[in-house]
This record gives C-alpha cells, sequence and structure tokens, in this order.
C-alpha cells in the first residue's frame, strides 16, 4: 500500500519573513504588559494591545514622537521630559514611581520599564528603545492603605500602651518599696514592663517604617538651627544616659551654619542612633556632635564607648529585623528595624551614613545630611 504524504510548497524568503512577522506580532501583541519600541530618533515604531489600552488611544500610534503619546509625572506630580529620560537611560532603568497623564486628566501608577536596543554584541551604538508599560494603579492603591492603616493602628496603641507601662512601672515602684519580698511577683512585673517597652518600641518602629516608605513624604526642606537641635536631643536623652551610669558629652562646631533640610527626619535619624548607642553601652560615654562640612552640610555624629561592631555585622546593619548574634545585644529588647528605617529615612534627605566601630571599644555613626535645594 502507498501512503499519500502532504506536500508542502517550500516558502520564498519573502513569505517566511512574513510568517516571522506575524508570528512576531502576535506574540507582543498576547503580551499582558503594554510595549511600545522606538525608533532611533524616539518615533514610535511598535505597540501592542495592552499599551494601547494602557495610553487609552485607538490608534497604534505608529511614526509619533514617544514625546507627544507617553505623559509622564513624577512623585510630585511634575511634567518629566520624556524624550530627555529615554534619551539619556543607556542601560536598562524601570520605576514605580511616575505615573501617567491620560487625556481626559486621569492619572495611572505606572510601572515603567526602559531598555536600550543594542544593535549587535560590542556596538556601542543605539538602535532604538523598547518601553514595557504596566498600570499599578491598584497595587499602589493597596500600599497607600496599608501604610494608612498602620499609621491609625500605631497612632491608636499608643495611648493605651504608654497608660500599661505607666501603671506597670508605678506598680513596679510601689512593690519594691511595701517591704513584701515575692521574688516571683517582682520577676512578673519585670517581665510585664520589659515586654510592653518593647511593644510599643515595635509600634513606635511600624509607624516610622511606614511613613518612610511612603516615598511621596519628600521631606520639605526647612531652615535648621544644628546647634539647638543637638542641643535639644542631648537634654532630652540625659536622664536616660546618666540613669545608665554614662556620661554625656556634645562637641557642636561653632562654625555650623544653617541646615536646608527636614528637621522631622533629621530628627529622627539622630534619635535612632542615639538611642542604640544608650543601648549598647554599659560603661563610658556618648558623644553627640555635629561638624560643618563646607557649604554642602553637615556631619553630625553619635560615638559610644559600647560593646562594637564585628565587621561582619557592620555589612548586616540595615538589613530589615537584622540584630547581632551577641550575647550582650540579645539581652536588650529591640526589633532589628531600627536602622533599617533610618536607612531610608536618610534616603529621603539624600543623607550619607558611615560607620566606624571596634569589637569592645565602642562606634560612631556619622551621617551627612546636605542642604537640600529649596523648590
Ligand atoms: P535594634 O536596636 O532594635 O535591635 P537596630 O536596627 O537599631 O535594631 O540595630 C540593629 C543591630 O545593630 C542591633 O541589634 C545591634 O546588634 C547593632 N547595633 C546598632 N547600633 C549599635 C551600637 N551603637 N553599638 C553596638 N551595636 C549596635
Amino acid at each position: 500500500m502507498s501512503s499519500k504524504s502532504i506536500q508542502h510548497e517550500p516558502l520564498d524568503s519573502a513569505q517566511s519573513v512574513e510568517l516571522e512577522r506575524g508570528r512576531l506580532n502576535s506574540l507582543i501583541n498576547s503580551m499582558g504588559d503594554g510595549v511600545i519600541a522606538l525608533d532611533k530618533k524616539l518615533n514610535v515604531i511598535i505597540t501592542n494591545g495592552a499599551a494601547l489600552n494602557i495610553l487609552d488611544v485607538n490608534s497604534p500610534l505608529i511614526g509619533k514622537k514617544i514625546e507627544s503619546a507617553l505623559f509622564l509625572l513624577d512623585n510630585d506630580d511634575h511634567p518629566l521630559n520624556v524624550h530627555k529620560l529615554i534619551r539619556e537611560t543607556k542601560t536598562h532603568s524601570s520605576s514605580r514611581e511616575w505615573k501617567l497623564k491620560l487625556s481626559d486628566g486621569e492619572i495611572v501608577n505606572l510601572y515603567t520599564s526602559i531598555a536600550p536596543v543594542q544593535p549587535g554584541y560590542g556596538k556601542e551604538e543605539m538602535d532604538g528603545y523598547v518601553l514595557i508599560l504596566r498600570d499599578i494603579t491598584r497595587e499602589k492603591s493597596l500600599e497607600d492603605e496599608r501604610d494608612e492603616f498602620i499609621s491609625v493602628v500605631s497612632h491608636e496603641l499608643r495611648t493605651p500602651m504608654t497608660i500599661a507601662e505607666g501603671n506597670v512601672s508605678n506598680a513596679l515602684y510601689i512593690f519594691k518599696n511595701s517591704g513584701v519580698v515575692n521574688e516571683s511577683v517582682q520577676a512578673a512585673l519585670n517581665e510585664t514592663h520589659k515586654q510592653i517597652l518593647y511593644l510599643s518600641d515595635m509600634m513606635n518602629d511600624l509607624a516610622m517604617l511606614s511613613r518612610a516608605e511612603r516615598g511621596k513624604l519628600s521631606a520639605k526642606p526647612e531652615s535648621i538651627n544644628a546647634h539647638v537641635l543637638v542641643e535639644e536631643l542631648a537634654s532630652s536623652y540625659k536622664p536616660e544616659i546618666e540613669s545608665k551610669g554614662l556620661k554625656l558629652k556634645t562637641e557642636i562646631d561653632p562654625k555650623l551654619q544653617v541646615l536646608k533640610s527636614s528637621r522631622l527626619y533629621v530628627k529622627e535619624i539622630l534619635q535612632n542612633f542615639i538611642t542604640n548607642s544608650i543601648k549598647y553601652t554599659k560603661k563610658g560615654s556618648v558623644t553627640i556632635g555635629a561638624k560643618q562640612k563646607s557649604d554642602a552640610g553637615i556631619n553630625f555624629y553619635i560615638t559610644d564607648t559600647g560593646i562594637g561592631i564585628t565587621k561582619s555585622d557592620q555589612a548586616k546593619l540595615f538589613h530589615k529585623f537584622f540584630r547581632s548574634e551577641d550575647y550582650r545585644t540579645r539581652e536588650t529588647s529591640g526589633t532589628g528595624l531600627g536602622l533599617y528605617i533610618t536607612l531610608k529615612l536618610s534616603k529621603l534627605v539624600n543623607a550619607k551614613i558611615d560607620v566606624d566601630s571596634h569589637l569592645n571599644k565602642g562606634s560612631t555613626f556619622t551621617v551627612f545630611i546636605p542642604n537640600l535645594d529649596e523648590e
């Protein structure tokens, strides 16, 4: 019996190019993310359905200049120069902070990725760009709701926590002075007090974290008198420092100039370093200092003569929830969030942190706070 096979006509090269192009088109069109390809002059050469949906247009935009098709806003709703932005992209970059303004005025939160297309290995010049767009409005509003929830909850819990802390510490005081000796009651009260303090630290950290994570809270520069700030911090921490038997020192450069930054953030950053220096120092001193660094800004530093930090721990200090394994760290309560938040806050004010620490000798945390431009 002879078998019949179906004979295909061989495709000529034009047909196979057409077939390939069709395949590529349907592939790009079935992508969930918006794709826009641009030529060297930033004219649109390809768009897919998802891109047109996001941009809310019906025509494929082919041949249009990208700046006439894509209106991006920054975090503060200021228009971005899309042409310049794309031109200056030398390697792949992406952002979740930009927004898209539609022709009817509606604003959409966007994930935007910009990738230059290189013609071939080792070739320097660009062959165009590919943009990927994703509407993340819903994700963003969930993030905002989460942050709002955390800040409301932590705010509401602050009052009962303060009352509980006050009462337990009163009870402890009365019990100690009552002449009654009952070690288990004393231990229970001590433990309750310690846990309430831990809870309130945790609530404060969460509130600060949610504030720091709302990147939107762009720091508004104010005029800060750094001399007064250091003295205020010193006098508010003096009782705690002295009650631990430590000495408080301040070193204030007489040449300090007025600093332009966010007072709230600078204060929170310094407070985190100061509370740590007190917590991780058993004897010696805590120094709070400020030194003018040209006209660019001020170097604040907190030095302690405490337990110090090993080189390997120094690399992890700013990680979320990191706490050293050192038993002396574990003797104190802490969330491991303080320095993580400090780093986030310092990014909001363009600050730079340096750590210099030696085990069993002490640590210095220096933070350079630059003068921010006023808008
Ligand atoms: P927490 O103090 O709540 O544990 P932090 O994020 O503020 O969290 O600090 C992370 C860790 O870094 C601490 O647990 C401690 O191990 C270490 N650390 C921070 N500051 C100091 C310091 N001044 N001296 C020694 N260790 C420190």
